[in-house]
């Protein structure tokens, strides 16, 4: 454990819109039950890139105790998405899911095609 500067996030003000999934190069956040998460926090190093995509002000960048950042555990991860990007696996755009962990829906917004899972998609449409 080590004293180091990491994200935090609001799950009273997140409204699950995904936004900051992308803006994390780390891959450290992930939609998980309709909140952004920090999947795991040796892959944030607290530039907080993610900030300032957040409508709801719900990211911010606190100082405390946590694992150190892993430039090993970012590579990993980095490369599985590559991996999967090569192989043509498709993930739900919010949380990240492939298709063989959820079932996953074509849509269209901001003359885009992007693909969205059933649990993601009623926030979608309810807000
Ligand atoms: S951008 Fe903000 S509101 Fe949207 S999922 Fe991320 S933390 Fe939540």
């Amino acid at each position: 454990m080590v004293n180091r500067m990491i994200v935090k996030i609001d799950e009273e003000k997140c409204n699950g819109c995904g936004k900051c999934v992308s803006p994390c190069a780390e891959g450290a956040i992930q939609i998980i039950n309709g909140k952004a998460k920090v999947v795991s926090e040796e892959l944030c190093d607290g530039m907080g890139f993610c900030i300032g995509v957040c409508p709801q002000d719900a990211i911010s960048i606190e100082e405390r105790q946590t694992m150190d950042f892993n430039p090993q555990a970012v590579k990993e991860m980095q490369e599985t998405k590559e991996k999967d990007t090569e192989t043509g696996s498709i993930h739900c755009f919010k949380c990240d899911r492939d298709e063989n962990e959820r079932y996953l829906m074509p849509l269209r917004h901001g003359k885009e095609s992007i693909w969205v899972c059933t649990r993601c998609l009623p926030a979608l449409i309810h807000g």
